[in-house]
Protein backbone atom coordinates (compact mmCIF):
# COMPACT_ATOMS: atom_id res chain seq x y z
CA UNK A 1 0.00 0.00 0.00
CA UNK A 2 1.17 3.62 -0.82
CA UNK A 3 -0.90 6.13 0.58
CA UNK A 4 -2.23 8.69 -1.88
CA UNK A 5 -0.36 11.44 -0.81
CA UNK A 6 2.61 9.96 -1.10
CA UNK A 7 5.96 11.32 0.25
CA UNK A 8 8.95 11.85 -2.55
CA UNK A 9 10.93 9.09 -0.52
CA UNK A 10 7.91 7.05 -0.39
CA UNK A 11 7.58 7.44 -3.80
CA UNK A 12 11.04 6.62 -4.39
CA UNK A 13 10.84 3.23 -2.35
CA UNK A 14 7.12 2.46 -5.01
CA UNK A 15 9.73 2.87 -8.13
CA UNK A 16 12.27 0.24 -6.66
CA UNK A 17 9.28 -2.36 -5.73
CA UNK A 18 7.95 -1.57 -8.90
CA UNK A 19 10.78 -4.34 -10.56
CA UNK A 20 9.76 -6.98 -8.50
CA UNK A 21 6.81 -8.93 -6.68
CA UNK A 22 3.83 -7.35 -8.30
CA UNK A 23 3.82 -10.68 -10.34
CA UNK A 24 2.90 -12.84 -7.33
CA UNK A 25 -0.35 -14.05 -7.17
CA UNK A 26 -0.88 -13.34 -3.76
CA UNK A 27 -0.93 -9.60 -4.81
CA UNK A 28 -4.49 -9.15 -5.73
CA UNK A 29 -4.69 -5.52 -6.87
CA UNK A 30 -2.19 -2.67 -6.59
CA UNK A 31 -3.49 0.29 -4.17
CA UNK A 32 -4.37 2.19 -2.39
CA UNK A 33 -3.27 4.64 -5.02
CA UNK A 34 -5.26 8.16 -5.90
CA UNK A 35 -5.01 11.37 -4.85
CA UNK A 36 -6.09 13.35 -1.55
CA UNK A 37 -6.59 16.88 -2.13
CA UNK A 38 -8.32 17.50 1.25
CA UNK A 39 -5.46 16.52 3.27
CA UNK A 40 -2.76 17.72 0.77
CA UNK A 41 0.00 15.85 2.37
CA UNK A 42 2.56 16.06 -0.72
CA UNK A 43 2.37 18.47 -3.40
CA UNK A 44 -0.92 17.74 -6.15
CA UNK A 45 1.37 17.38 -9.26
CA UNK A 46 3.73 15.06 -7.11
CA UNK A 47 0.23 12.99 -6.45
CA UNK A 48 -0.31 12.73 -10.09
CA UNK A 49 3.06 12.53 -11.25
CA UNK A 50 2.85 9.45 -8.82
CA UNK A 51 -0.54 7.79 -9.32
CA UNK A 52 0.76 7.62 -13.10
CA UNK A 53 3.46 5.57 -11.98
CA UNK A 54 1.02 3.19 -10.16
CA UNK A 55 -1.48 2.83 -12.91
CA UNK A 56 0.98 2.23 -15.39
CA UNK A 57 2.39 -0.41 -12.65
CA UNK A 58 -0.96 -2.10 -12.47
CA UNK A 59 -1.61 -2.33 -16.31
CA UNK A 60 1.49 -3.45 -16.89
CA UNK A 61 1.38 -6.39 -13.85
CA UNK A 62 -2.66 -6.79 -14.83
CA UNK A 63 -3.74 -6.00 -11.37
CA UNK A 64 -6.91 -4.16 -10.34
CA UNK A 65 -6.41 -0.82 -8.65
CA UNK A 66 -8.09 0.36 -5.32
CA UNK A 67 -8.31 4.39 -5.91
CA UNK A 68 -9.16 6.81 -3.73
CA UNK A 69 -10.24 9.95 -3.97
CA UNK A 70 -10.78 13.11 -1.71
CA UNK A 71 -11.76 16.30 -3.42
CA UNK A 72 -10.21 15.52 -6.43
CA UNK A 73 -12.13 14.31 -8.71
CA UNK A 74 -11.62 17.20 -11.41
CA UNK A 75 -8.26 15.83 -11.34
CA UNK A 76 -8.40 12.28 -11.21
CA UNK A 77 -11.52 10.94 -13.28
CA UNK A 78 -9.61 12.28 -16.79
CA UNK A 79 -6.52 10.69 -15.61
CA UNK A 80 -8.65 7.36 -14.70
CA UNK A 81 -10.88 7.64 -18.40
CA UNK A 82 -7.58 8.03 -20.28
CA UNK A 83 -5.97 5.14 -18.50
CA UNK A 84 -9.28 2.94 -18.86
CA UNK A 85 -9.53 3.90 -22.55
CA UNK A 86 -5.31 2.81 -23.53
CA UNK A 87 -6.51 -0.46 -21.82
CA UNK A 88 -9.99 -0.97 -23.34
CA UNK A 89 -11.64 -1.11 -20.50
CA UNK A 90 -10.19 -4.14 -18.96
CA UNK A 91 -7.20 -5.43 -17.64
CA UNK A 92 -5.71 -8.63 -19.17
CA UNK A 93 -7.51 -11.95 -18.89
CA UNK A 94 -10.59 -9.56 -18.73
CA UNK A 95 -9.88 -8.37 -14.84
CA UNK A 96 -11.53 -5.50 -13.80
CA UNK A 97 -9.71 -2.19 -13.65
CA UNK A 98 -10.50 -1.57 -9.88
CA UNK A 99 -12.37 -0.30 -7.61
CA UNK A 100 -12.76 3.83 -6.08
CA UNK A 101 -12.61 4.05 -2.60
CA UNK A 102 -13.45 7.29 -0.13
CA UNK A 103 -15.61 8.90 -3.21
CA UNK A 104 -17.36 11.98 -1.85
CA UNK A 105 -18.75 12.75 -5.31
CA UNK A 106 -22.67 12.86 -5.88
CA UNK A 107 -24.30 9.97 -7.80
CA UNK A 108 -24.18 12.25 -11.36
CA UNK A 109 -20.31 12.06 -10.61
CA UNK A 110 -20.48 8.58 -10.22
CA UNK A 111 -22.27 8.00 -13.77
CA UNK A 112 -19.43 9.60 -15.41
ZN1 LIG B 1 -8.41 5.80 1.25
Amino acid sequence: MLPPAATPTRRTRWVTKRSGGWQSPRVVAVGEIGLDFYRDLSPRERQVEVLRLQLETAAEVGKPVAVHCREAHQRLLPLLEEWSRRLGGRLSEGRPLGVLHYFSGDTGLAKC
